[in-house]
């Protein structure tokens, strides 16, 4: 029996809340009427509570008696008799804390133009906090609905999951606002937020009002949400074929906040970054990030929302699917924005974490709440909707979207098993859906895929791939699409490989092999040389995501050292006419990985690589240049600037700094002007320094911000730690921030000492779920990766348990790659 999980003996239906916040002191006060359904008599009721003080808990005309369980934040109730089976009302007044730690039920402040300091109430309570708010049955699948009424200053705005209905004045400057109620739905997609905000006058999309509530001055940066949210809202109305269940949609812009977006029914929040844009002066990127929040928020108002995981081991697939649609969402919305092969990088960087022996199956077994904190990361994300996207490809889209339609009919307002979804795909499709995605979600890792030919036969074999090779014998159920060519042209053959290997005759010669055509697989490639050289040869031929694995897939094999450093760097040169932005951002990675973990220069190569590309490009756009190139130029000029050192690259960034505040400046190249000339250490920290404290944007904001740590002077490097720890820079970012840092090359040694000898003070004043983000860059540190483990080895750091043991291996993986690669990387250069 798990300790923490409440026993099945009585379930809420209906939850009546009123809540006061009292902001200045950071405390609230509130009642709760629950009505419950006991299914067989007990003598105690057990639900969730956490930094609540209960005042009275009553079961009808029976006083109830409180014991607290700490630990497992549990409470329970008794009068000592029994509680007959049956219908029940409970009545609990509670006192509260607004807490500082972004969950729950917190405080935050911000700063308005005039420099006055203002105070929001709000919450955030997935996974488990819903508890720090109002006593609860706080599993999701405890669905009930919610009647919700708040307590407020009479001038600030109260906005909860349902409409506003009722609005009393209490005569004492307060007003009860009253909202309709709820769906039925989980504890953790409860929502409310008070304070000075003002609301877009409403859009209609699917038949509700959509708002967007943002501070005072925001209003015109709300234009393209307002744009974006009724379009997703109706596009995925519209997808599953379901109405969307709210009775309207506010998505709000929060000052402080954790992560990057909440999806609480009809009250999404967002922390700002993600939401407010000037569509006239923001990147393309910028923009699309903004589109991929909203589109995948809105996303889980039916793939989470409407239909929710029974625990949080299934968090995975909720996260995993709303990712997935976010994608096919936007891809159908903006084609020019190439969604898919966009988001191949950080399907890259997934794989990446998942080629560690500590990475982890997409889906395990989740016991204690912190742990399910532990899932929001790459491979739940990145990896899990990879793996979606390569079953849809494998089953075929129509047939896929009938799956989830059905499977979110059939599973209405209630909860589900991971199962669950397979089941209806494998209806759909008559494919052996289920036994395919348990061999990717129940195992840690994906596979490698060796591809060999011999005259009318392709010959493939299967092994785990690991950075550090290490041997074991897991197998995948690996949907193949295979495309080869021959005397005649080019074939396909989709096939299920399910053993270690696998000869397929095609019964004609084979010229040339692709063993993930589309190249939405989740596995690695390597192919023989002969091979990989006739691929290189028709790279004209090959589709940009499969272009694109093949960068990919050789510098992961260099990790592993299965591709040497100089047959990657001489691959690259293959690929000096490539006009895809993803390709060279997967080119620009591996090159700063190379810049950060070998000694050797290589600003040299770097030039040579990418200056024709650069100088096709020029320096600033031409009129009609589509949005990619755009980034494309950013991309590049950047990557020049800072591994390329190139003195004429930063000639140009230093002359356009002081056209920094030109609204008419390309934001690509701004963004590039900003990183290029921070590293260089010729722009003034000061003046960056403003610029990020009074931006009018949070774009901008954000620009200068990842520009702060990567000035090149030691004592900028202190400034900019002290500020990040002392809140200067909000902890919503500092994490971030220090992690940047600490993969600052010129200023390495000094920050770790610092980082390692503030550690505590790190792990005290950062929210517990951002703590991790300071781990992020500690690969870049292999020159000190003694002292990492010395300080490291041993500790248990709660919430990011799982992500320091995988970054204190992903240093090793970089360490060894530096031990073994530097003379050859050293004889390549010459
Ligand atoms: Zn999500």
């Amino acid at each position: 029996m798990n300790p923490y999980r409440l026993p099945n003996t009585s379930r809420p239906s209906h939850y009546q809340i009123v809540l006061h916040p009292d902001l200045p002191a950071a405390t609230f006060t509130g009642t709760e009427t629950i009505t419950i359904t006991v299914a067989e008599a007990s003598d105690e009721l057990i639900l969730n509570a956490v930094e609540l003080e209960l005042d009275a808990a009553s079961l009808g005309d029976r006083i109830l008696s409180v014991s607290y369980e700490p630990d497992t934040e549990r409470i329970h109730l008794s009068d000592g008799a029994p509680i007959p089976a049956g219908e029940h009302t409970l009545a609990i007044v509670f006192r509260g804390i607004l807490n500082d730690k972004l969950h729950g039920f917190y405080r935050s402040t911000f700063e308005d133009k005039d420099g006055q300091e203002h105070v929001i109430a709000t919450t955030q309570f997935e996974a488990t906090d819903a508890r720090r708010a109002f006593p609860c049955w706080d599993e999701p699948e405890y669905k009930a609905v919610f009647s919700i009424r708040l307590i407020v200053d009479e001038d600030l705005l109260a906005i909860s999951n349902g409409r506003e209905i009722g609005r009393r004045p209490r005569g004492d400057g307060t007003v009860e606002v009253t909202f309709s109620d709820t769906p039925t739905m989980s504890t953790y997609l409860v929502a409310f937020v008070v304070g000075p905000f003002e609301e877009t006058g409403p859009v209609e999309a699917a038949g509700v009002p959509l708002r967007v509530i943002h501070r005072a001055g925001q209003e015109r940066l709300a234009s393209f949400a307002l744009e974006a949210g009724a379009h997703y809202l109706q596009w995925l109305s519209d997808y599953y074929g379901i109405p969307y269940q709210g009775d309207k949609l506010d998505l709000l812009a929060i000052p402080d906040f954790a992560f990057g977006a909440m999806e609480n029914l009809g009250a999404v929040t967002f922390r700002d970054s993600a939401l407010l844009v000037d569509p006239d002066t923001a990147s393309d990127g910028e923009l699309q990030r903004v589109s991929e929040v909203i589109a995948h928020e809105l996303a889980h108002m039916w793939f989470g929302d409407y239909v929710t995981m029974k625990w949080w081991n299934g968090i995975w697939l909720n996260e995993a699917f709303a990712t997935f649609m976010e994608m096919v969402a936007q891809d159908d919305w903006k084609p020019e924005w190439k969604t898919w092969l966009g988001f191949a990088p950080a399907r890259s960087a997934s794989m990446a974490l998942d080629a560690l022996g500590s990475t982890r199956p997409v889906e395990f077994e989740v016991v204690a709440p912190h742990e399910a904190d532990e899932m929001f990361d790459l491979l739940t994300y990145q990896k899990g909707s990879s793996l979606v996207r390569m079953l849809q490809q494998f089953l075929g889209e129509g047939t896929f979207r009938e799956g989830v339609k059905t499977y979110l009919e059939s599973h209405a307002f209630a909860n589900t098993e991971t199962g669950d979804l397979w089941a209806a795909l494998e209806r759909a499709s008559g494919a052996p859906v289920g036994s395919i995605m348990d061999s990717w979600i129940f195992t840690g890792g994906h596979p490698l895929v060796k591809v060999d030919v011999g005259g009318n036969a392709i010959s493939l074999s299967q092994r785990r791939f690991q950075f550090d090779q290490s041997v074991n014998d897991d197998l995948w159920e690996i949907p193949l699409r295979i495309a080869y060519g021959t005397a005649d042209g080019i074939r396909h053959v989709n096939e299920v490989m399910t053993g270690p290997d696998t000869t397929i005759d095609v019964g004609e010669k084979v010229d040339w092999v692709l063993a993930n055509a589309g190249g939405h697989g989740y596995y690695r490639t390597a192919y023989s040389p002969a091979l990989l050289d006739n691929l290189l040869a028709r790279l004209d031929d090959l589709d940009p995501l499969e272009r694109y694995g093949l960068v990919d897939d050789a510098w992961a094999n260099v990790i592993a050292g299965d591709v040497s450093i100089g047959d990657y760097l001489e691959l690259l040169t293959c690929f000096r006419r490539e006009t895809e932005h993803a390709i060279w951002e997967m080119i620009v990675t591996s090159l700063g990985q190379i810049y950060h973990t070998f000694d050797q220069p290589i600003d040299g190569y770097v030039r040579d690589l990418i200056s024709p590309a650069m100088g096709r490009l020029g320096w600033v756009p031409t009129g009609g240049e589509d949005g990619l190139t755009r980034r494309l130029r950013g991309l590049l000029f950047t990557a020049l600037g800072r591994y390329g050192q190139d003195q004429g690259v930063r000639d140009v960034a230093a002359s356009l700094v002081p056209k920094l505040t030109d609204r008419s400046m390309d934001p690509e190249v701004a963004k590039a002007v900003i990183t290029v000339t921070a590293s260089a250490g010729i722009a003034d920290y000061d003046s960056f320094f403003l610029k990020y404290r009074d931006a009018e944007t949070p774009q901008e904001k954000m620009r200068y911000l990842h520009a702060l740590p990567l000035f090149p002077d030691p004592a900028l490097a202190d400034t900019t730690f002290s500020m990040a720890i002392d809140e200067r820079i909000k902890s919503q970012d500092g994490p971030f921030v220090i992690g940047r840092l600490i993969g600052n090359k010129d200023v390495q040694r000094v920050v770790l000492d610092r980082f390692l000898g503030e550690w505590d003070t790190i792990v005290s004043t950062f929210p517990p779920m951002l703590i991790r983000r300071t781990l992020g860059l500690l690969w870049t540190a292999s020159r000190y990766a003694p002292d990492i483990h010395a300080f490291f080895d041993g500790k248990t750091v709660k919430h990011a348990e799982k992500a320091l043991a995988q970054q204190l291996e992903n240093l090793d993986a970089m360490t060894t790659l530096r031990a073994r690669a530097a003379a050859d990387l050293a004889a390549y250069l010459g």
